[in-house]
Order: C-alpha cells, then sequence, then structure tokens
C-alpha cells in the first residue's frame, strides 16, 4: 500500500495499492474535485519516485545497448585495427574518385581463415566486398579498397565482342587513386598534412 495525497497537500490523504483502478475512489481528492469541477488525482511520492527510479534505469539500459550495437559494428568493419568502411568512405574522397559517392560507399565484409582467391568484389552503386583474411595487413585493406572503388569509378568495357574488366582505363584510375592516397590519407585512413608551396603544412584537400 502507498500513501496518496491531495496534490495541494490540503485535504487528507488515504492508503491505496500503488496502482489503484481508474474508478477507486482512493485515486481522487474529493474536496479538490469538488472545488474545481473536475475529478482531480490525488497523487503518490512513493510510485512517482519508483516511476522515475525505473525511467532513469531505462535510459541507462538504452545507453548501454546503443554503446554495445556499435561495438558490435566496429568489430564488424575492423581489419588490421581499421574501420574498412570508414576507411573505404575516405578513401573514396580522392579526387581519382570523382564519380564515386564517399558518403553513400557501403562495405560487405566476409571473414575467411585462409585467405581467398579473391580479395574484394565491386557492387553496383557504391557497394564492395571484402574477402578478409586474419593476416591482412593495412596495406592489403588499402590496396583492396582501391582496387574495388577504381572500378565503381571506371566500370567493365564491352569492347571487341569481349567484356573487359582491368582495361586501361581502369589501370590508369587506380594509378592515380594510389598517387593520391600516399599522397593524402595516412595508414588509419586521416589526411596526411602535406606542404604547401610556401613549405607551411597544410591538410590535404577533399
Ligand atoms: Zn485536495
Ligand atoms: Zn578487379
Amino acid at each position: 500500500m502507498k500513501r496518496w495525497k491531495c496534490p495541494q497537500d490540503i485535504h487528507p490523504g488515504v492508503l491505496a495499492p500503488s496502482k489503484p483502478r481508474k474508478n477507486d475512489i482512493r485515486r481522487y481528492c474529493i474536496p479538490c474535485s469538488q472545488k474545481s469541477g473536475r475529478l482531480t488525482e490525488r497523487i503518490a511520492p512513493a510510485v512517482a519516485k519508483a516511476r522515475a527510479v525505473a525511467a532513469e534505469r531505462a535510459v541507462k539500459k538504452a545507453v548501454v545497448k546503443k554503446a554495445r550495437a556499435k561495438a558490435h559494428t566496429a568489430a564488424y568493419y575492423t581489419v588490421a585495427g581499421i574501420n574498412a568502411l570508414d576507411y573505404a568512405r575516405k578513401l573514396a574522397t580522392l579526387p581519382a574518385f570523382s564519380k564515386v559517392k564517399a558518403r553513400t560507399v557501403q562495405v560487405e565484409m566476409h571473414r575467411t581463415s585462409k585467405g581467398s582467391r579473391i580479395h574484394g568484389r565491386a557492387h553496383s552503386r557504391a557497394t564492395i566486398e571484402l574477402f578478409v583474411a586474419p593476416f591482412w595487413t593495412e596495406t592489403m585493406l588499402r590496396h583492396t579498397i582501391l582496387h574495388e572503388l577504381a572500378h565503381h569509378q571506371a566500370p567493365p568495357k564491352f569492347a571487341k565482342r569481349v567484356w573487359s574488366v582491368h582495361h586501361s582505363g581502369f589501370q590508369r584510375v587506380l594509378a592515380r587513386a594510389t598517387k593520391q592516397a600516399d599522397e593524402r590519407i595516412g595508414a588509419a585512413g586521416g589526411y596526411k598534412p602535406y606542404l604547401v608551396g610556401d613549405g607551411k603544412a597544410a591538410h590535404a584537400r577533399r
């Protein structure tokens, strides 16, 4: 039983269950109701407090759940300590990938224990698949992402009755992107400071 009080704290209170029925007269302060002409509910400080505690607990639980989900996503994308999705999106900002919208890049991860014959695959839109083995290094990740992004920039061509995938246009894009990545983007995907004309360090352009 909980103590239910007049909301103005001017009329006597009663003891009632923490969840009295809607039509339970103990729920209402009758003198207040008569005065205002409307049913006026009593308040139960203990019930309100318990509700506040429960709400706080729910918020904490949601925070933990969100953090856990985030950690799970981070683990999903992590290769050699690097978030492959963030890295791919960063590499996609290179001028060589002018046709790739960096923010729309998606990465599908596959884990293989011994390594796969193919390291990656480019998909329609801006999706790339990675077939990652435990021995992958940052360099392998970087090369594979650059390669797959180059497929998005320079799609397969149909010429002389055959589809050519790694055609000269593709090779040019890959060479340009590799050079730009080496100049501008560091190992963990951060922009490298580079020297501008007057010898001062500046941040690489997007
Ligand atoms: Zn009252
Ligand atoms: Zn390829």
